[in-house]
């Protein structure tokens, strides 16, 4: 298959490595030169421009930073969608605003093309190894021939129905993670400030009411665990700037229909102020470091 990728960061890249390794045709468009070079060390080509990326391709990827880049590219000043062939499959696994996405399938079935939003949970680490999640939105016939291309990179792939509803599922998600992320590391801040051992205190909740996602496979306190950021001074994983990025689109999407989140805005507030201390690049688990006395 010919592809156009565009945007190889920290998760495009190795995401394009893996189509690459898989067989096939990918020619990759990114504006910072150390991206560029990584992708033509992994045998990708790379395009000069984002029209000269997609002159001949079948499918379309995009994993980039924002709502208002992926408008530039699709509809704005690269018009990708102009001039694309019809019936070209664009998949989005980038995280953006919900307006955007939806916005996004209605022009491109406007241009006779298909369409889908698929923004990913895995991280780095699913990334490099090819088991993201993908949470997809858009019309089934769209999402069946993606699904070829999104095994390459995903170890599942799930359909939430309508445009759109890819990118919704993705900010419950994420909203959920930051609120028992900030639980866990209270809990355990809390154990340890009267003499329990966080370890200790894990292994008991893990067996109990209180076991979650964060307590299983991302323990904030450090040391409790080995290979998570918080034994490796909060280095690596997921930043809380993207955390913040997350509760926004998912706050806006609350307000927009009325909402109520209490605990998505709580988690929000004590995410900024980490941010606001200088630990925006630090992983979000740090959040512990609040607590801890
Ligand atoms: P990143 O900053 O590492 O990569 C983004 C890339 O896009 C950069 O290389 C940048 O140069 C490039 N770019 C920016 N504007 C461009 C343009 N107009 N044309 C081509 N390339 C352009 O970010 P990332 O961590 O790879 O995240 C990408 C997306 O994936 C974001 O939407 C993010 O929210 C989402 N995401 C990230 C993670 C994670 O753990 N990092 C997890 C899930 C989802």
């Amino acid at each position: 298959m010919n592809i156009a990728f565009f945007g190889l960061g920290n998760m495009g890249g190795p995401m394009a490595a893996n189509l690459v390794k898989a067989g096939h045709t990918v020619k990759g468009f990114d504006l910072s030169p150390a991206s560029v070079e990584a992708f033509r060390k992994v045998g990708g080509t790379v395009a000069d421009s984002p029209a000269l990326a997609v002159e001949g391709v079948d499918v379309v990827i995009s994993m980039l930073p924002n709502g208002q880049i992926v408008r530039d590219l699709y509809t704005g000043k690269d018009n990708l969608f102009g001039r694309l062939l019809p019936q070209t499959l664009v998949i989005d696994s980038s995280t953006i605003d919900l307006e955007t996405a939806r916005d996004m399938a209605v022009q491109a079935q406007r241009q006779g093309l298909q369409f889908i939003d698929a923004p990913v949970s895995g991280g780095t680490a699913g990334a490099v190894a090819g088991t993201l999640t993908f949470m997809v939105g858009g019309d089934s016939e769209a999402f069946a021939r993606a699904q070829p291309v999104l095994d390459i990179m995903g170890a599942n792939t799930f359909h939430a129905g309508a445009a759109g509803n890819g990118q919704l599922v993705k900010m419950c998600n994420n909203m959920l993670l930051a609120v028992h992320m900030a639980g866990t590391a209270e809990a355990l801040a809390l154990g340890a400030a009267n003499g329990l051992d966080p370890k200790v205190l894990s292994e008991i909740m893990l067996q109990s009411s209180g076991s979650n996602w964060s307590l299983q496979k991302y323990n904030p306190a450090p040391d409790v665990m080995p290979n998570v950021p918080s034994s490796n001074d909060y280095q690596g994983g997921f930043m809380v700037n993207l955390m913040l990025k997350d509760l926004g689109l998912a706050l806006d999407i609350a307000k927009g229909s009325d909402q109520q989140t209490p605990m998505g805005e709580r988690a929000r507030t004590l995410f900024q102020e980490q941010s606001e201390q200088g630990l925006g690049e630090k992983d979000f688990s740090c959040i512990y470091q609040r607590f801890v006395k």
